[in-house]
């Protein structure tokens, strides 16, 4: 589904991407770690061609991200992004934030689109707010609401960078609960967090990276176990 092979990117002299290949199957969760500033989201932000790169092949469903053929808006309907911060609609009720891609890209009629829309509210366990506005709601809700307004667009991979960092402590759960269900229904889903509970739990791979560079990549027990080099073990000790 995703395919880096020596991808580079640079912001003017800063080499952020530094060489990257890696897989990601079909049905495959995967985690990306490391320290601030390492380059995760940038990788992340590549997939659905937030940024461009500059160097290598970066293939995803199938649509050659450095080809003129591509066609972005393709791209970014079967690619779904959840952000750090929720970037919700602020005028807009829960519903029509979630049925406003599908009846505008997708062309979905709007009964459809809100019947639709019902069911990922029910999955992410907000059918009472469907009125609400997102300044009604708590980080936690606004971000299972920006969860299932990705979803509303039927994409074929999920991206996830750092969807829980802006919550309080007691929120963190009920979004990793979401993703977790998300994962089990065979979503391919590439995940920016340091929720290492998680990534042990629910990824099939940790990938950690630093200064632009895949150092590691593992299975979670495998990482958390032995990893290999010593800033990954300076990182995951940092974390507990
Ligand atoms: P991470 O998500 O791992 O914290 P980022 O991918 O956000 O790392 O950033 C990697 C490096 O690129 C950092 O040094 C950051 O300051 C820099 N960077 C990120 N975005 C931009 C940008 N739009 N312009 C210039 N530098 C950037
Ligand atoms: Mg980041």
């Amino acid at each position: 589904m995703i395919k880096f092979e020596g991808v580079h990117k640079w912001f003017k002299k800063l080499h952020v991407l530094n060489g990257i290949d890696l897989h990601v199957k079909q049905g495959e969760v995967v985690v990306v770690c490391g320290p601030s500033g390492s380059g995760k989201s940038t990788l992340i932000r590549t997939i659905n061609q937030l940024e461009p790169i500059e160097e290598g092949s970066l293939i995803v469903d199938g649509m050659d991200l450095r080809s003129k053929k591509t066609d972005i808006n393709k791209l970014r309907a079967e690619v779904g992004f959840v952000f750090q911060q929720f970037n919700l609609y602020p005028h807009l009720s829960v519903i029509d934030n979630i049925t406003l891609a599908p009846t505008k890209i997708r062309r979905t009629p709007k009964k459809e689109a809100q019947e639709q829309a019902m069911e990922l509210l029910e999955r992410v366990g907000l059918a009472v707010k469907r009125d609400a506005y997102p300044t009604q709601l708590s980080g936690g809700q606004q971000q299972r609401v920006a969860i299932a307004r990705a979803l509303a667009m039927k994409p074929r991979i999920m991206l996830f960078d750092e969807p829980t960092s802006a919550l309080d402590p007691e929120m963190i759960g009920e979004v990793l609960a979401v993703m977790q269900d998300l994962a089990s229904t065979g979503m391919t889903m590439v995940c920016v967090t340091h929720e290492m509970g998680f990534a042990r739990e629910v990824s099939d791979r940790v990938v950690f990276m630093d200064h632009g560079v895949i150092l590691e990549e593992a299975q979670p027990e495998e990482f958390f176990r032995n990893p290999q080099h010593d800033r990954a073990k300076q990182f995951l000790k940092q974390l507990l």
